[in-house]
């Protein structure tokens, strides 16, 4: 068992993960750069310096899942914190299709199911396994966090809004994804509570990323800000909640 905490990042190769990963690594952290790729992890965990280490992972892969958390407690003994950050957009979207097209075919009348199974296998379950898989080694953690990715898009009152801006694009893909992984979120902080264990959800905002053909309005570095500071908590911080960095967001 070594002292500095240790914290993994999944889908932290590329995006607002691995610029977690590196503000978790200036914070004092070995961080374990998770990715599907080993060598894309490998590369990413290099760019984060001396206090990253890639491991493999693959959040829809239970064999990928478990191998992680069985080298983490050999290696590590304990985990104290987790950013459940790994997620995809779409399946579907062809490079030539406009992002209204792609809207247009994802509504609840006409998406396909099996695109919805996809994005709800990695940006749901996804969390859940790999939070449950890791679980134990939380608990060994002193004060251990765990941060869900979520988005504003998934929000069921904003949505409710006939004012809701992002009303247009909610959709049982991507952005129902969100509201489940909000629902997991307060499930998890619910559990979790008299542990210390502190389990929140994270919207970076509209951020440059891969995940949105970098049509995003913000830095990786301002998308990274409020997961991070979720994940370095102190013990009076809040659980079961849902912010980005003006405040809360409303379920
Ligand atoms: P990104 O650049 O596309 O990064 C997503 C990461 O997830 C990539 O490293 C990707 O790996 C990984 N991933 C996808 N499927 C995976 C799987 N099955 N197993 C492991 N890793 C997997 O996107 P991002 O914008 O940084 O997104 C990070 C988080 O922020 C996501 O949860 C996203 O929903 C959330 N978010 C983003 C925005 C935004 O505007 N960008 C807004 C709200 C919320 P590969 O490189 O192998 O594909």
């Amino acid at each position: 068992m070594q002292d500095k905490p240790v914290a993994l990042v999944t889908g932290a190769n590329q995006g607002i993960g691995l610029q977690i990963a590196k503000d978790l690594a200036t914070h004092g952290f070995t961080v374990l750069v998770g990715s599907r790729n080993l060598e894309r992890g490998e590369a990413a965990a290099k760019e984060v310096g001396p206090d990253a280490l890639a491991i493999q992972l693959d959040v829809t892969d239970q064999a990928s899942i478990a191998a992680a958390a069985e080298r983490i407690r050999k290696d590590f003994g304990r985990l104290d914190v987790l950013v459940n950050n790994a997620a995809i957009s779409n399946t579907g979207m062809r490079p030539d299709m406009s992002f209204e097209e792609y809207v247009r075919l994802s509504r609840p009348s006409n998406v396909s199911l099996d695109e919805v199974r996809t994005i709800w296998e990695t940006n749901v379950f996804g969390v859940l396994a790999v939070t449950q898989a890791m679980l134990p080694l939380l608990r060994e953690a002193p004060a251990a966090r765990i941060v869900n990715m979520s988005s504003s898009v998934g929000s069921l009152t904003l949505n409710s809004d006939p004012a809701g801006h992002y009303r247009a694009i909610f959709v049982p893909g991507y952005s129902a994804s969100k509201t489940a992984v909000n629902a997991m979120t307060l499930a998890m902080a619910i559990e979790l509570e008299s542990t210390g264990i502190k389990v929140n959800a994270a919207c970076p905002g509209y951020t440059k990323t891969n995940l949105n053909n970098y049509m995003g309005t913000k830095t990786v570095e301002e998308g990274a800000r409020e997961p991070v500071r979720l994940a370095l908590l102190g013990p009076d911080g809040p659980t079961g909640t849902f912010s980005n960095t003006e405040g809360v967001i409303p379920w």
